[in-house]
């Protein structure tokens, strides 16, 4: 049986449009974070907490990651997400430029200063070491596997399925598709991401390869063809799609062999404001429902597990 994973982006709330400071690493949302968690578990999902510097090193955070310690024990597992313009050691120059807001992009001994650091604290307030790593804006560059396997970490989340970030100077993922790959002795898993169409047949057909929608964006009959069939990109996620969309992706990965699916958010987008996708009561109650839809609705035909919880 193939497995799904939740895994949330925990971190601090910060205003997405207004540059990489150090400073923005207010962290409030801990008492809608635990609510919601709580009800994901109890319909049947497994979590993990990939957690940022702001987040773990925060009282907030730290009173979350207590309480599920303390209740559900068997039903998380806390990673690491690093965001590089708020973990130590820091950069001289603020706002961080884009480019470094990648980890994967900063230099070797930099790049692992603040991993090291930040997978230090959050051994220190766990009591094991985390073997999961999610990089901040996915942004895995061609040192971080080297650094992983140098920390002890064993999986990796950062993969984002036929996604190409380069515009914004970030990771091109544009020829992965959602099947785990090993990397320099990493296993990745990549975050579940594909297409959806009037058709399931085609909606497949895109799924298996990232040459196939390459192919038909080709030429003018192809457009026409993508347009007919409506086809959408869509992320298991609900911040900005239905249940609906993310089980006609569920099925399609499942019929295309993808043995491993995540399911993401940001802890942010939890609290009324906290996130681009949550502004109003409305949206955060749609992000809610369509998130409970999803998991108690996959309980019977995914096995629902962490990614690797290390062993004590
Ligand atoms: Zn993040």
């Amino acid at each position: 049986m193939a497995k799904l994973s939740i895994v949330v982006h925990t971190e601090e709330e910060f205003d997405w449009d207004g540059g990489f400071y150090r400073r923005n690493n207010k962290v409030t949302h801990d008492k809608e974070l635990t609510e919601f968690c709580e009800k994901l578990i109890q319909a049947g999902g497994k979590v993990v907490f990939a957690m940022d510097y702001a987040f773990v090193s925060s009282e907030q955070g730290k009173a979350v990651v207590k309480h599920f310690q303390k209740y559900h024990a068997e039903d998380v597992e806390f990673a690491t997400h690093l965001h590089p313009w708020v973990n130590p050691p820091f950069e001289d120059i603020e706002p961080v430029p884009e480019k470094h807001s990648y980890p994967g992009n900063l230099p070797y001994s930099l790049e692992f200063e603040k991993l090291k650091c930040l997978t230090e604290v959050i051994e220190k307030t766990v009591g094991r070491r985390p073997t999961t790593y999610l990089a901040g804006r996915y942004g895995v560059g061609e040192n971080s596997y080297e650094i992983l396997s140098k920390l002890g970490y064993t999986h990796d989340v950062s993969i984002s399925a036929f996604a190409d970030f380069t515009h914004q100077e970030g990771p091109n993922f544009s020829e992965y598709t959602n099947h785990t790959v090993v990397k320099e002795g990493i296993t990745c898993i990549p975050h579940s991401t594909g297409y959806i169409s009037y058709l399931s047949a085609f909606s497949n057909f895109l799924n298996k390869a990232p040459k196939n929608l390459t192919l038909l964006n080709n030429n003018v009959l192809g457009k026409v063809v993508l347009r007919l069939m409506g086809v959408k990109k869509v992320r298991l996620s609900p911040e900005g799609f239905t249940a609906k969309e993310m089980q006609k992706l569920t099925d399609s990965l499942l019929a295309t062999g993808t043995q491993h699916l995540i399911f993401s958010f940001h802890s942010s987008s939890v609290k009324i404001g906290g996130s681009p996708y949550t502004n109003s009561p409305g949206k955060l109650e749609g992000f809610r429902k369509h998130s409970f839809n999803l998991i108690e609705n996959r309980t019977a035909s995914l096995k629902q597990t962490l990614i690797a919880k290390p062993s004590l």
